[in-house]
């Protein structure tokens, strides 16, 4: 008897802890939902203002009737210059919005071929910065969708190439298997590093801790689109860094079935 009493016991309160952990997954895809919805109507509502404010800006300093000072003319090419740093913010919004619009189709994909693909298209980055790309071994074959998986892939590895300044730099990129459980892939550079305190806003959009052009500019929304894929596939996404030395990104996906 003591023995059945310990078993539902135990029972409610797994079912207590699942239906906890279930209704905090619906309040993340809602609020997932939410961002979505809001960067995709922002991107396209801002979109149009923006490029009639940008023609108005221009009509002025090109009329000549006007004959503004040089002090005005100044103004006038910095509100120029702002109105496209705001343009290029609203594609970044609009890049993200249509990736978390994007239905995961779940494939066997051999990771390795995707990040050969990336690292073909960031070959002039790696080339202008010496870095030594480490793959201690062939990445294995897994189950999800080698679209969205680029793109982390792609994010990850530019991040370890911009935020690196040092001579001898290494990017190493591996996977961690183990027997019925998700793979850990990780992307590990010895860059600038980062301190634990920033560890989860950097995950939130346009959040950096750069100024806008100090490792060759980026928008911030890089890490919010990786956090984001990943969760779609329900794995999770981490890092370990030491400021100075070096980070490490993890994150899981499922193996091929
Ligand atoms: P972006 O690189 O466009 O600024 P991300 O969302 O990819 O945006 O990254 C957010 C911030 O996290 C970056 O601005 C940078 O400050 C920091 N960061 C990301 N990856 C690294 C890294 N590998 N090493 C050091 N800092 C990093």
């Amino acid at each position: 008897k003591g023995a059945r009493e310990l078993m539902q016991a135990i029972n409610a309160l797994v079912l207590r802890r699942t239906q906890t952990l279930l209704s905090e997954n619906v309040e993340l895809e809602r609020r997932n939902t939410d961002l979505n919805s809001f960067a995709h109507i922002a991107s396209h509502d801002l979109r149009e203002p923006l490029r009639n404010l940008q023609n108005y800006l221009r009509f002025l300093r090109e009329d000549h009737q006007l004959e503004f000072s040089s002090e005005a003319l100044r103004k006038l090419s910095t509100m120029d210059a702002l109105v496209t740093q705001s343009k290029e913010l609203i594609d970044v919004l609009n890049t993200y919005s249509n990736i978390g619009r994007m239905e995961i189709s779940t494939r066997t994909v051999n990771v390795d071929t995707v990040v050969n693909d990336v690292l073909a298209s960031l070959e002039s980055l790696i080339r202008e910065k010496g870095t030594e790309i480490r793959r201690p071994r062939p990445l294995p074959v897994i189950s999800c969708d080698p679209v969205l998986t680029r793109e982390v892939f792609a994010n990850l590895l530019t991040n370890a190439l911009k935020y690196t300044v040092r001579d001898g730099r290494w990017i190493e990129i591996g996977a961690i298997e183990e027997p019925n459980a998700p793979v850990t892939f990780y992307v590990r550079d010895n860059g600038i590093g980062i301190r634990e305190k920033h560890f989860e806003v950097i995950f939130r959009i346009f959040r950096r801790l750069h100024a806008h052009d100090e490792y060759g500019g980026g928008t911030g929304a890089g890490l919010t689109i990786v956090k984001n894929v990943v969760e779609r596939h329900g794995g999770r996404v981490w890092l370990e860094s030491k400021f100075g030395e070096g980070s490490t990104f993890y994150f899981q996906l499922q193996p091929a079935l």
